[in-house]
This record gives C-alpha cells, sequence and structure tokens, in this order.
C-alpha cells in the first residue's frame, strides 16, 4: 500500500539503520555563528567540521533528515516557489554519510536498493547522471559510478553532466568531486514512450525531476587550484524528502501530497474556496503553505522575524505570504497563525520542538501579520497607482524612489515590491532604489554621530533609531541581488 509521508521518513531511517548507519537528528534550521551561512541549505551543513576534518567523527555512518532552507546565499529557490511544483523554501533533505568509511559501490547499490527494491518505484522511471570529465583540469569521466550504475540502469538512462551539475565543491578550497544525481520521469507512460529520456532530465519538463544527489568526496582542492587525493573519503547524499512523496504517492505536484494536502486544504477553507480551481488562488495556496513552514521552522529555531539579516529574510518570507494572501484569497486579517494547529499535525511527530513553541509561534506570527496589514492596504493602493502613472508616462520601469517610499514607509520588502510589478510585467529601477538606500544610510550615520554617547529612551510609539539595522538590511538586499 502507499506510504504516508510519516512512514516514508522513517523508512529511510530505518534502511540507512539497518546498514549500520547512525541516526542522528536534524541540525537546527537556523544557523548561528558561522559568518558565511544563515541557514541550513543542506544535510551536510552540520557535518563540515568533520569534512574538514577538524574534529573528529562520533560515527563513520550517519543518517539523517534535515530541515533545510533555500532562499539566499549560494541557493534561493524562492521565486520558483508556489510556480513550479518541486522546489520549496524549507524542505527537508533525507541523507546518509560516510566518513571514510564506504564509498562509491554501497553508495549507489543502497540508493537502488532502497528505491528500488524497499519503495519499490518503477526502475524504468529512473535516470542517473555521472560526471563527464573535465580534460582541461586531466578529470576522467566518473567510469566507476557509471559502472555501478550499468549493474541496474540501460546506458540511455545513464546520462553524461557537466562541471556545473556534476561536480561539487565545499568552496575554492577544500574537500570536493564528482557527483551522481538521480532523476525519475513521472510522466504518464504514453508520454515517456513518445519523448525519450536522453534530453529530458531535470531540464525540459517539470515532472522530469531530479530527486537524489550522491556526492562522492575524494579530492582535496589546494590554494593553488590543484587536486590532490583526499585521505578519508566521503559519501554525502541528500534526497529531497517531498519529491520523494511525490513520486511515492503517485502525484505531479508536490503540494498534492499529504505533506501539503492538509494544510492547503485549512487554506481554502478560510478563503471559502477550494484548490485546483483557479490558477493565481492556488499559486498563492501553495506559496502560504510553504511558507508558513518555513516561518515556524525558523522561530523554532530560534530567528524571530526583525530588520536584519537573517531576520528580514523571514519577515519578507512572512510579507510575501500575507500579501499573496491579501491580493488572492481576500485575507484582511491575519490568518496565517491559524495554519500551526494542521502544520502540528503533519510535522509535530517528527519535529516535536514545533509542539513545543506553538504558542510563541502563534503570537510572533500574528503580530507580525497583524502589523504589516496595518500599511499593506495603503501600500498596495499607492503601488497600484504608481504603476499607473508608469505605464501613462509610457514606462515599464518604476523609479526607485516610489520602491524606496513602499519599503521604508509601508514596510514592502524590495522583492515584494518587484513581485507584484512583476505580475504587472514592470520592473523597478535598483539602481535608484539603491541610491535611496544609500541616502537613508547616510542619514542614519549621521544621526548616529550626533546622538552616540547619550542614551536614548525611545517610549512607545517613537519612532526608533534604526541606523544599524538599515545597514544589514541593505547588505542582504544586495547580496539577494547579486545571487539573482
Ligand atoms: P534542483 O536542481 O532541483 O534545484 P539541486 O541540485 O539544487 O536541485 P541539491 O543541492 O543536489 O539540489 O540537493 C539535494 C536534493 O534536495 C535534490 O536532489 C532535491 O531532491 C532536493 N531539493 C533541492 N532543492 C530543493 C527545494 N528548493 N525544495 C525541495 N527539494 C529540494
Ligand atoms: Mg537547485
Ligand atoms: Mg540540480
Ligand atoms: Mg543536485
Amino acid at each position: 500500500d502507499m506510504l504516508t509521508a510519516k512512514e516514508t521518513r522513517e523508512s529511510f531511517k530505518a534502511f540507512f539503520a539497518s546498514k549500520d548507519h547512525q541516526i542522528v537528528p536534524s541540525a537546527p534550521m537556523v544557523v548561528k555563528g558561522d559568518p558565511t551561512l544563515m541557514f541550513t541549505n543542506a544535510g551536510m551543513n552540520q557535518f563540515k567540521d568533520i569534512i574538514l576534518g577538524n574534529v573528529p567523527r562520533k560515527s563513520p555512518r550517519v543518517a539523517d533528515s534535515q530541515k533545510c532552507l533555500r532562499v539566499s546565499g549560494k541557493h534561493n529557490d524562492l521565486e520558483e516557489v508556489g510556480h513550479d511544483t518541486y522546489h520549496h523554501t524549507m524542505f527537508e533533505m533525507l541523507g546518509n554519510w560516510s566518513f571514510g568509511d564506504y564509498f562509491k559501490k554501497e553508495a549507489i547499490n543502497w540508493a537502488w536498493e532502497y528505491l528500488v527494491d524497499v519503495l519499490k518505484l518503477n526502475p524504468e522511471r529512473l535516470y542517473a547522471t555521472v560526471f563527464e570529465g573535465s580534460p582541461a583540469e586531466g578529470l576522467e569521466r566518473d567510469n566507476e559510478a557509471a559502472g555501478y550504475w550499468e549493474q541496474y540502469l540501460p546506458k540511455d538512462h545513464i546520462i553524461n553532466g557537466n562541471k556545473h551539475d556534476n561536480f561539487w565543491e565545499m568552496g575554492d578550497t577544500g574537500p570536493c568531486g564528482p557527483c551522481s544525481e538521480i532523476h525519475i520521469d513521472l510522466r504518464p507512460e504514453e508520454e515517456r514512450k513518445v519523448l525519450p529520456g536522453q534530453d529530458m532530465v531535470n531540464k525540459d519538463h517539470p515532472q522530469v525531476i531530479e530527486i537524489w544527489n550522491l556526492v562522492f568526496m575524494q579530492f582535496n582542492r589546494k590554494a593553488d587550484a590543484s587536486l590532490e587525493p583526499l585521505p578519508a573519503k566521503v559519501i554525502d547524499t541528500g534526497m529531497g524528502f517531498e519529491r520523494l512523496c511525490m513520486a511515492l504517492q503517485g502525484k505531479t505536484s508536490n503540494y498534492d501530497t499529504d505533506v501539503f494536502q492538509p494544510i492547503i486544504k485549512v487554506i481554502a477553507g478560510m478563503a471559502g474556496t477550494v484548490y485546483g480551481n483557479d490558477k493565481e488562488q492556488d499559486v498563492a495556496m501553495r506559496v502560504i503553505a510553504d511558507h508558513i513552514r518555513t516561518i515556524a521552522f525558523a522561530i523554532t529555531d530560534g530567528q524571530l522575524p526583525s530588520n536584519a539579516k537573517a531576520g528580514y529574510v523571514i519577515r519578507r518570507i512572512l510579507r510575501r505570504a500575507v500579501r499573496y494572501g491579501y491580493t488572492f484569497l481576500g485575507r484582511r486579517e491575519a490568518f496565517m497563525y491559524k495554519l500551526l494547529p494542521v502544520l502540528i499535525e503533519t510535522m509535530g511527530d517528527a519535529y516535536p520542538e514545533l509542539i513545543a513553541q506553538k504558542t510563541l509561534i502563534e503570537k510572533v506570527v500574528k503580530e507580525e501579520e497583524e502589523s504589516f496589514l496595518r500599511t499593506l492596504e495603503t501600500g498596495i493602493r499607492l503601488l497600484d497607482k504608481k504603476m499607473e502613472d508608469t505605464k501613462a508616462a509610457g514606462t515599464n520601469v518604476l523609479n526607485g524612489v516610489d520602491a524606496f517610499t513602499l519599503y521604508d514607509t509601508y514596510g514592502f520588502p524590495l522583492d515584494l515590491t518587484e513581485l507584484i510589478l512583476r505580475e504587472n510585467g514592470m520592473e523597478v529601477n535598483i539602481d535608484e532604489f539603491n541610491a535611496e538606500m544609500q541616502k537613508q544610510k547616510e542619514r542614519a550615520r549621521n544621526a548616529a554621530a550626533i546622538e552616540t554617547g547619550d542614551w536614548i529612551t525611545i517610549k512607545e510609539g517613537e519612532s526608533k533609531f534604526v541606523g544599524y539595522d538599515l545597514f544589514e538590511c541593505e547588505a542582504e538586499i544586495l547580496r539577494y541581488r547579486q545571487i539573482k
């Protein structure tokens, strides 16, 4: 019978426990004290120091399900979320690791055994990618991995991939190596026959997607960019839990699984509608169902929404969700906080921290929602008017001064303004926006220069000194733009 999400998560852990892996808890999604990373974005993050040899391994084989967030830095999937069916902001990554223990052979054999023998996925739907090599660096094709895949897959289901997709590096220096991704073709039988697999892997069709990435760290990249063999080779794998559930439950969208459907039903109920009726409403429901998970887990793991850094990332996500609810589902009052019970129903077993923090999460989310809703309507009206004026003036580019007013006075994060503009076929003048931000920064700096040395008592209702926060927040926006 069909596995539920809960059973799927458990079966992964049980499988790797049966292969002598120690099952470890997820690290917090919020990363504190690492200047290079705000949020956990992959299962391997918590093992970085073991992999680098900075701390001894506790166990040579571990496996887990890791809470991940991909909304900033190297991985930013935010724009995809709600529009495609398989990228989330927060998702769970199932993973198994070998620290100087087993290597490619076992990693590939066990991945296959788990997907095909245990979970009974149809092997005809599976593909594996292997590193094609990089002659410039003297790197050969990963024939070793290909050889193991050939035990199971016909040659036309083993696909070469380039350095970008199939060679993983921790950074400019350090552990690195080829990887093999497993992709699954979820298209209906007839379509699969019409379009053979060769060009379909992950690039051309939303139902042919990557589910599992097996990284084989076998080199160490030195400061002069040369490669030497890594003394203790490392296996690092990551499988998208929600995607696996989709495949197992015979769905074509992660949102149609029991990971998301209970939450979506509650959202639809609140809005007096049903999921699957209206394109825009469906996007909004998917976005909200996705974002509430991110916000709840961020708060649980110690990151409250705020004006700076990681806190501003969370605030942006919350405001994005609130605005989707406002515009497409008619939500005029706080509603996100009411999703906590159903979220706990679906995820509380696996992540009891959610239950423990329920009251705090509800309180913070409700306050955040209410505070944004106070200016949202005026802000949207202003933006509508400005969009009209802009178009009337014969351009699709909103000036940065207006975008800055929306940001500064109405609490519209830049990416929210951009999103609304995009929905209307418009964009913003970023340089102007940044110039306004720069001016604001200087004003704050001048104010700070005058005020240092004195205590400033802020009474309720008075505006706060926000100089420091604004620097931080600007840095985040600029970084965000570079990455996009
Ligand atoms: P994709 O190419 O689909 O964006 P990726 O190559 O960026 O995935 P990896 O860094 O290899 O992903 O992460 C390992 C696995 O985590 C992927 O194979 C995929 O199943 C899953 N995954 C990655 N990003 C997301 C996301 N935003 N939402 C849900 N699952 C994800
Ligand atoms: Mg990606
Ligand atoms: Mg990929
Ligand atoms: Mg990948």
